[in-house]
């Protein structure tokens, strides 16, 4: 959590120093206001909450009657806690009672798909878990190999096939297969994004679903987002949950972004919790979603 707070501080701290900065004014006015609202948008928070979150702060600020910068912290600190919402169950659903848990990783190309799946074989692995990779993006001859790479860099098999183009939902299938036999306690199955083609992608990810679930129940769908598309990734998180019902968001390269106000947007837009955020290249660099230090870093 250090590390999340380190990292986090480093690329997010223009947002918390201009809000806390423009919030110490000895007299908030409507310009000041206004560029309250500025940095909040910019930070990708959204429009709506963007609104709320000022309505709430103007509301506080004039019953209070106070401007001295650490009780506008505490507040903001509050407001912002309660948007992302500390109530809501982030755990990862991957204990299945006598059979593997099954967890689909979606999302578009580049997101950072495979590496979350790497990042979050070694979380597993370090749990004293057993794990199996599905490599079921058989369109990119290379993406199953960079998954096969993360699997025995963490030490977990990987389930792939060998002739490009061959049919995800059997790769998947079989993955979840082996998983059975060989009694792991998580298979994991990578999946494909190409989102130029989002009608037969959309199909064949809803297919992928459907032939998994002959074999075994799916525990958790994560839909892997990229922080530094902002609004962007809103408009793919619509997408792929119409297709598949998605359980949890991973945010990544949070480390490249001070546009963390996007986590708000998503959550309220699909109703699905932020779980896990990547924050950089490295096998370690994946972190439960955790508000409080979140918020912390925000405005740090
Ligand atoms: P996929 O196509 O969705 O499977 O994406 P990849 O896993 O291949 O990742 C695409 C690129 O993003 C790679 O260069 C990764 O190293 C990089 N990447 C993934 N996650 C993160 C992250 O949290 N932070 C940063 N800075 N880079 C990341």
């Amino acid at each position: 959590l250090a590390r999340l707070r380190a990292r986090l501080v480093k690329s997010n701290n223009v947002f918390g120093r201009s809000l806390l900065a423009l919030l110490a004014s000895d007299d908030i006015d409507e310009d000041v206001w206004e560029e309250i609202e500025e940095t909040l948008l910019t930070a990708d928070l959204g429009t709506e909450p963007t609104m709320e979150l000022v309505d709430r702060l103007r509301e506080r600020v004039k019953v209070e009657g106070s401007t001295d910068p650490d009780r506008v912290r505490a507040m903001l600190h509050e407001e912002l806690t309660a948007l992302i919402d500390p109530a809501w169950d982030r755990s990862l659903n991957v204990e299945a009672a006598g059979r593997p848990a099954v967890v689909m990783v979606v999302g578009v190309n580049g997101v950072g798909k495979t590496t979350t799946v790497g990042k979050l074989a070694r979380v597993l692995v370090a749990e004293d878990k057993d794990v199996v990779l599905g490599a079921a993006d058989t369109f990119r001859a290379a993406a199953a190999e960079q998954l096969a790479t993360w699997g025995s860099r963490v030490g977990v098999p990987t389930v792939k096939s060998d002739v490009e183009g061959a049919d995800p939902a059997s790769v998947a299938y079989d993955a979840v297969d082996a998983g059975i036999e060989h009694e792991v306690d998580v298979v994991m199955v990578d999946t494909a994004g190409r989102l130029q083609n989002k009608a037969n992608l959309m199909d064949e990810l809803g297919k992928v679903k459907r032939v998994i679930e002959k074999r075994s129940e799916v525990d958790e769908v994560l839909l892997v987002l990229d922080a530094t598309t902002g609004q962007n990734g809103l408009n793919q998180a619509k997408v792929f949950s119409e297709v598949v019902n998605v359980t949890g968001i991973v945010l990544t390269k949070l480390d490249g972004t001070a546009r963390g106000g996007i986590v708000v947007a998503i959550q309220r837009q699909l109703g699905v919790p932020v779980k896990l955020v990547g924050l950089g290249e490295g096998p370690d660099d994946l972190a439960p979603f955790d508000v409080e230090s979140f918020v912390d870093a925000l405005l740090e």
